[in-house]
C-alpha cells in the first residue's frame, strides 16, 4: 500500500461508449457514495457504433446492477442468443455451431465427447450436436426460459441503446455527465500521474483515478501515458471492418451467424427492430471497395444506415492499468468480434477493478495483479479465436493458405494436439471458454480425436446405447416444449 497516499474518491471516466457507461454504471451502483463518478463524452466524436452480439456472463453483470431483464431487452431491442453458426470455416459448404450449452453429460473423469467417440466406434452415428439442448433449440428457432436456468444464453442487442440505458441508471446513481471534447491530458509534474483532463472551452476536470474509455483513440493510456501495445496481427491478420444495419425480412433467430469469405468473414446479428451486418477482412487481400461490394451483395434486407468503415490493430495494451489510469474497452485492446468477446472484456475489467478498488491509494501489487489477470484473459481468448483460422481445411485463397500455414502460440498448439491425441481439453485459470466450447469448435473445424478415455469402455453396448438415446430424447423433448423464439421475445418484452 502506498504510504500516506491520498484517498481515491474522484473517478473520472473518459468516454461514453458501451465501455464508459458500463464502467460508470457498475462503479456508481456498487461503490455508492464512497466515490464520485464523472463521465466526459463528446457527442460530436460519437462512438464506434458496433458491438451487438454478447456472451452469457452479461446476464450476471445485469443482475449485479439490479436490471430487470424484460425491461432491458425492450430498451435495447435485444433478442436471445444461444450461440454462433459458423459457415464455410472448415470448408466451403460446411457449417458448424458453437453453442453456449453443455453437450450430453460429463463424467468427472472425462467429458461427454469420450462417450460419444466410443459410441461412434460401436456404430452410433447420431451427430454430436444432437446432444446439446441450446444447439438444437437455436437451429429450430426456439427459445424459452427453462426452470433452474437450464438453457445457457446471452443477448443480441443494440449496444448504443444499452449505453443509453446504463447512462440513465448511472446518472440516477449520482454519476455526473459532462459533454465536451478532451483536448489535453495534464500530468502531475512530480508523480507523472494524470492530474486532470482539459476540455474545450478551457474547462478542466480533476480526478484521483482515470478510466480510459476513449475507444481506439486511447487518449489517456496511450496518448498521455504510453503504456505499450502488443500487436497480434501475425495471429489474427484481419485489420478492417465495415458495418451496416438492415431491415429484417424474417423473424429474428436466436443465434449469430459468422460466414467466412475468401479474406475474412461476415456477421449477421438479428435484433428485434433490425439486423446488424458487417464484414471483417484483411486489407492485404481485399480492398475496401471489394469488401463493401461483398458485404452489400450478401445482406438480406434494405439498408438502414450508411456503411460504417473501421480500421483496427488486433492486440492488447501491455499495461491496462498504469499509474492512476485504467484502460477499459477498445482502449485496452481489441480482437475481432468472432466470438463476441469485447463487451465481455469490459465487464471483466470493470468488475476486476471494483474488486481491487484502490480507495486507500494505488498498490503496485494490485496493479501488477490486475494487468496479469487481464492479459491472461486476453491471451486465452486470442488462442480460441486463432483456432478458427488455423484449423481450416480451406486452401482456396491466399488468405486461408496464410492462416493454415501460420505459426500459432505454443499454448494453442498444446491444446489442439492434446485433443487430437486424447480427446481431452482442460480449462485453466478461470478461462472464459470451457471444454464444451473448445470441443465444439475443434470438432467443427475438423479436428477429430484419435482416441478417447477408457472410462467410456466401462459401459456395455446396451448401457451406452441407453445413455445416448436417453440424452438425445431429453434434448428433443425439452426443445419441443420451447416456444418460437420471435414470439417469445415479443410476449416477454411486451409484458415488461
Ligand atoms: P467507443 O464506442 O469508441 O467509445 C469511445 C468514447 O470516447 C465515445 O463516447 C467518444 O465520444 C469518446 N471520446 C473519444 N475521444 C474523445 C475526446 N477527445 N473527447 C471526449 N470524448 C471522447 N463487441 C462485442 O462484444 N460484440 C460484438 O458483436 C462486437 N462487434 C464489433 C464489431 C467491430 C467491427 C468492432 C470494431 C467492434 C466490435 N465489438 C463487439 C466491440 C465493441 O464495439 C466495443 O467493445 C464496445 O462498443 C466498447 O467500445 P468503447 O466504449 O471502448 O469505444
Amino acid at each position: 500500500m502506498t504510504v500516506d497516499a491520498p484517498r481515491i474518491c474522484r473517478v473520472v471516466v473518459a468516454g461514453g461508449g458501451t465501455a464508459g457507461w458500463m464502467t460508470a454504471a457498475a462503479i456508481a451502483r456498487t461503490m455508492g457514495r464512497t466515490v464520485q463518478v464523472t463521465l466526459v463524452e463528446s457527442e460530436a466524436i460519437g462512438t464506434v457504433g458496433v458491438g451487438e452480439s454478447t456472451i452469457p456472463p452479461l446476464i450476471a453483470f445485469n443482475r449485479l446492477l439490479g436490471i430487470n431483464e424484460a425491461e432491458f431487452m425492450r430498451e435495447t431491442q435485444a433478442t436471445f442468443k444461444l450461440g454462433i453458426l459458423f459457415d464455410d470455416w472448415k470448408q466451403l459448404g460446411h457449417s458448424y455451431f458453437h453453442s453456449f450449452g453443455l453437450t450430453g453429460r460429463d463424467h468427472w473423469s472425462a467429458g461427454f465427447q469420450h462417450f460419444w467417440l466410443s459410441g461412434l466406434e460401436r456404430g452410433h452415428d447420431a451427430p454430436y450436436d444432437e446432444y446439446c439442448l441450446e444447439l438444437v433449440a437455436a437451429l429450430e428457432g426456439r427459445f424459452g426460459h427453462l426452470p433452474g436456468d437450464q438453457a445457457n444464453y446471452a443477448y443480441q442487442l443494440d449496444s448504443a441503446r444499452y449505453a443509453g440505458f446504463l447512462r440513465r441508471m448511472a446518472e440516477g446513481d449520482g454519476t455526473v455527465r459532462v459533454e465536451g471534447r478532451i483536448t489535453a491530458v495534464e500530468l502531475d509534474g512530480e508523480s507523472g500521474d494524470i492530474a486532470a483532463l482539459m476540455l474545450d472551452g478551457g474547462r478542466r476536470i480533476d480526478g484521483d483515478l482515470f478510466i480510459d474509455c476513449t475507444g481506439f483513440r486511447a487518449l489517456l493510456i496511450d496518448g498521455a501515458l504510453h503504456a505499450g501495445f502488443d500487436d497480434w496481427t501475425h495471429y489474427l491478420p484481419c485489420d478492417a471492418a465495415i458495418a451496416v444495419q438492415t431491415e429484417s425480412l424474417a423473424p429474428p433467430v436466436p443465434y449469430t451467424r459468422a460466414m467466412a469469405h475468401d479474406a475474412g468473414w461476415q456477421w449477421r446479428i438479428p435484433l428485434q427492430h433490425r439486423t446488424g451486418n458487417g464484414i471483417v477482412y484483411c486489407t492485404r487481400y481485399l480492398d475496401h471497395e471489394a469488401a463493401l461490394a461483398r458485404l452489400l451483395g450478401n445482406i438480406e434486407g434494405p439498408t438502414l444506415t450508411e456503411p460504417n468503415r473501421l480500421r483496427f490493430v488486433t492486440g492488447a495494451r501491455r499495461r491496462q492499468w498504469h499509474r492512476n489510469c485504467v484502460a477499459i474497452g477498445l482502449s485496452g485492446g481489441f480482437m475481432e468480434p468472432l466470438e463476441s468477446t469485447s463487451i465481455h472484456l469490459i465487464q471483466r475489467a470493470v468488475l476486476r477493478l471494483i474488486r481491487m478498488f484502490p480507495t486507500d491509494g494505488i498498490s503496485a501489487r494490485d496493479v501488477a495483479e490486475f494487468n496479469d489477470q487481464q492479459m491472461v484473459d486476453m491471451v486465452q481468448i486470442r488462442d480460441f479465436l486463432v483456432l478458427h483460422y488455423k484449423a481450416t481445411e480451406r486452401r482456396d485463397s491466399a488468405f486461408w493458405r496464410q492462416c493454415a500455414d501460420m505459426d500459432v502460440p505454443d499454448t494453442l498448439t498444446q491444446k489442439i494436439e492434446l485433443f487430437r491425441e486424447t480427446g481431452r481439453v482442460f480449462r485453466r485459470n478461470e478461462e472464459l471458454f470451457g471444454e464444451n466450447s473448445w470441443v465444439q469448435v475443434m470438432m467443427g473445424q475438423g479436428i477429430v480425436p484419435r482416441s478417447h478415455h477408457p472410462i467410456a469402455e466401462k459401459l456395455s453396448d446396451d448401457e451406452l446405447a441407453r445413455l445416448l438415446s436417453t440424452l438425445r430424447e431429453t434434448v428433443r423433448k425439452s426443445v419441443a416444449g420451447m416456444p418460437n423464439h420471435a414470439a417469445y421475445v415479443a410476449s416477454y418484452c411486451g409484458a415488461a
